[in-house]
């Protein structure tokens, strides 16, 4: 007798979306199309796929990503290609390989999977699903403060507003975080004993980052160290003062975080985390800032960028506290088929009924069954409505039409009269 083969698994850290928990998706990537629409940004689609040395130059060498985190591998030809843990760089990359950069600006949002091999945890797995929004050619603050009104908007929309704070920082320039980093590292010297190894690692490749670090024994000197945003110079601040205006003129409430860093090397000036005090460790749910000179890295000409993800696992694992998610049956109505008769002629029925009313879910019973069964199912299809055919109804070309619902009378009707009751409940 052949051995049963043992059953295999899915990737640690990888997850199906079951069709019991597809609709919420659907549901939130609806919402948020909805909002990025309002805003006139566009979707580009980018492969999954791309050169291992495109996210070496535009993340930086010295990140959690490219430490440890890539899917990294060799194809057939020898090339190193990584699966994308992020989509800023892909985005990029092929903005300058089809010229999209040139003499315009650009709003555009992308959404799919990234992959990182992290510790798999609640709120943090190896394949996740980011949308992200990426603008080119304006400098800002103006541009700044939109995709952050968008995010709000969306929040808003979703009914999660109250759940998450915005909190913002600006990074300034390149040679003014150099100058601020030359501070930063004589202050973490005369603090070197409580440093961790992580960051005694990053003290002279990415000393900022240790500003971020997590570690309970290190938060009190952190609390400490000198504030990039005291020493950054006029032009600056000065976007950073606009863009705290327009918020405060719109009425965006932010908690300025002189700590907030960001994972990536590339951002400069405006930085901004969308976070929730209700996930536990994993708190953010969005992530973005300015990263113009990314830019010049991958080869383009000077220009200006900025761009935000979010993390659509940790904000359905928001929505799922609330009950906001209005989800919809799988079915309007549910044709039920008993005999050979019924068989053959619901299945034409169905299709006259498609043809008359587009937008209605109709579900036929395709696995024969006795009517009890069938009604069985028709409940559980989520349908208001049964048709029902037997091959009496069939000779008299009559159809039975059922509310699972509500309190009502069956009533028969010819075929016609059928379509006519359906549509006008549906359009109702
Ligand atoms: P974290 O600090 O949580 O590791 P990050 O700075 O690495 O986040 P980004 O690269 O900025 O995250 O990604 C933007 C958003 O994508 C995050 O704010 C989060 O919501 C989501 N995200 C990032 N990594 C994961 C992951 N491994 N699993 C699920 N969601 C993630
Ligand atoms: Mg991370």
């Amino acid at each position: 007798m052949a051995k049963q083969q043992q059953a295999l698994q899915a990737i640690r850290g990888m997850h199906d979306i079951l069709p019991e928990h597809s609709p919420r998706w659907q549901w939130l990537e609806a919402k948020a199309k909805q909002v990025l629409s309002a805003y006139g940004y566009q979707e580009i689609r980018l492969p999954i796929v791309e050169k291992t040395e495109l996210f070496k130059r535009s993340i930086g060498e010295v990140t959690d990503i490219v430490e440890k985190e890539m899917y990294t591998f060799d194809d057939r030809n020898g090339d190193s290609l990584t699966l994308r843990p992020e989509g800023t760089a892909g985005c990029l990359r092929a903005c300058l390989e089809h010229g999209l950069l040139h003499n315009q600006s650009q709003r555009l949002w992308y959404y799919g999977p990234m992959f990182r091999h992290e510790r798999p945890q609640k709120g943090r797995y190896r394949q996740f699903y980011q949308l992200g929004v990426e603008t080119y050619g304006m400098p800002g603050p103006d541009i700044d403060a939109e995709i952050i009104l968008l995010t709000d908007r969306l929040w808003k929309n979703l009914g999660i507003r109250n759940k998450v704070e915005l909190q913002i920082n600006s990074l300034g320039t390149s040679a003014e975080r150099a100058s601020y980093r030359d501070i930063l590292v004589t202050y973490f010297k005369q603090h070197i004993e409580l440093l961790d190894e992580d960051s005694l690692r990053r003290l002279e490749s990415n000393p900022l980052r240790i500003l971020d670090s997590k570690n309970p024994a290190m938060q009190a000197m952190l609390a400490q160290a000198p504030v990039l945003l005291t020493h950054l110079g006029e032009e600056s601040l000065a976007h950073f003062n606009t863009l705290k205006a327009t918020l405060d003129a719109i009425g965006i409430g932010y908690q300025i975080n002189t700590r907030l860093v960001r994972g990536l090397d590339y951002y400069g000036k405006t930085v901004f985390e969308w976070v929730t005090d209700e996930l536990g460790a994993q708190g953010t749910i969005c992530a973005g800032g300015r990263y113009d000179g990314l830019i010049e890295q991958l080869g383009g000409k000077a220009n200006h960028a900025i761009g935000f993800a979010m993390g659509m696992e940790r904000i359905l694992a928001l929505l799922e506290q609330t009950d906001n998610l209005a989800l919809e049956a799988v079915a309007d109505v549910y044709m039920i088929r008993v005999g050979a008769a019924a068989e053959a002629a619901g299945m034409q029925l169905a299709e006259r009924i498609r043809d008359h009313i587009p937008g209605l879910k109709l579900v036929v019973n395709c696995d024969g069954g006795s009517f009890k069964s069938q009604f069985k199912k028709a409940d559980k299809s989520g349908a208001s409505y049964a048709i029902i055919l037997g091959d009496d109804e069939v000779a008299q070309q009559v159809a039975a039409l059922k509310s699972l619902r509500i309190e009502q009378e069956q009533t028969t009707l010819p075929f016609a009269d059928l379509l006519n009751t359906l549509h006008h409940w549906h359009t109702n």
